[in-house]
């Protein structure tokens, strides 16, 4: 099969690769129907070091299930799959208490020791199917894949964000990025009952889209100017709820400077920075912090029905669709930000 691996900085490649194997009679194969690139698969995209032996790439797919060990009971070859970001047995104290990137059998693809791939390739092979593998119900068509596979990670992740810093009705919600995560943050807040939503970005034709998901105002500046702009758009008190969908240090900052004394800031971006302000501008306003790599495999069956009777559009966030051979080009156009999330046709 063809699959996609980094060598180092702005080095991805597509390879002829083994063909996944069932190893563990709990492990299913699926045939990638489509996959994307993700903001996340941007950090070793900048910063990788040279890897002359390459690491695989990708963590989000949908697809056919073909094949299947014994032990797999809950899918069966001809399936139609959501895989979620990590993989999960659904069993242990953390899968029950919906924690799964925590699962004590569980891992992330491109998992070396675990012997997974990535979702950028033809095929995968899954772990732990029963518990990670989430069926879709009735018959599925090309025009469902852009909705179906933001539940893979994208709108899972904003949505955590969103239940983590507890956004219900009538709230004041900051979403900080102007992303995939960001905008899927958006769409959750709305979903969630938010009735102000200030997005934080300032690529146009992204906060465009923000707004068509329920941003009620767009905040372009950055830094102390733009925690001044929100302060002011929130009379002078700043956001109940902050979520946080970039992972740089000044991102972290800003929801520090807009959050509401009282507030939550909610972190998804996969912080790429150890430190950050933790004193008196922190605790002077009795902030709660939270957040983390989000669990997304407990929010599929609870987000599937409005991506399938279309009255949630997650799947606007792709604009952009390639093949699994352009892949160079798609982590080019991600990281020119020429696209705001590339869906792979394998
Ligand atoms: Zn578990």
């Amino acid at each position: 099969m063809k699959a996609t691996y980094i060598f180092g900085a702005g080095d991805v490649r597509v390879l002829d690769a083994p063909d996944p194997k069932i190893i563990q009679p709990t492990d299913a194969i699926v045939r990638v129907t489509r996959a994307c690139v993700c903001g996340s698969d941007l950090h070793p995209y900048h910063s990788l070091p040279s890897t002359p032996s390459g690491r695989t790439m990708g963590h989000e797919l949908i697809g056919v299930v073909d094949e299947i060990g014994a032990d797999v009971a809950t899918v069966k070859p001809g399936d139609f799959v959501i895989s979620p970001f990590a993989f999960s047995d659904g069993t242990c104290q953390f899968c029950r208490e919906s924690l799964q990137t925590s699962c004590e059998h569980g891992a992330f693809w491109n998992a070396p020791a675990q012997g997974t791939g990535g979702a950028q390739a033809e095929a995968a092979r899954i772990p732990l199917a029963d518990g990670t593998l989430v069926k879709v119900p009735g018959t599925v068509d090309e025009s469902m894949y852009a909705g179906l596979l933001t539940l893979s990670d994208v709108y899972g992740t904003g949505w955590h964000a969103a239940v983590r810093a507890g956004v219900t009705t009538g709230d004041t919600v900051a979403v900080i990025g102007d992303g995939a995560v960001g905008l899927m943050a958006v769409l959750s807040a709305k979903q969630l009952g938010a009735e102000r939503i200030i997005l934080m970005g300032r690529h146009q034709a992204r906060t465009a889209l923000g707004r068509e998901f329920g941003a009620t105002d767009v905040v372009a500046e950055r830094g102390e100017e733009g925690i001044a702009r929100v302060l002011e758009l929130t009379g002078g008190h700043g956001a109940r709820r902050v979520l946080e969908a970039v992972g740089h240090l000044p991102a972290y900052e800003q929801a520090v400077g807009i959050v509401r004394p009282g507030g939550i800031i909610s972190r998804v971006g996969v912080p790429q920075y150890e430190q950050g302000e933790l004193g008196w501008s922190f605790f002077g306003k009795n902030t709660t912090l939270t957040g983390g790599p989000a669990p997304v495999r407990a929010y599929i069956e609870q987000l599937l029905p409005a991506v399938l009777d279309g009255t949630a559009q997650p799947g606007k966030v792709f604009d952009r669709e390639i093949n699994l051979t352009e892949i160079p080009e798609g982590y080019a156009a991600m990281n020119g930000r020429t696209a705001l999330k590339v869906m792979v046709r394998p």
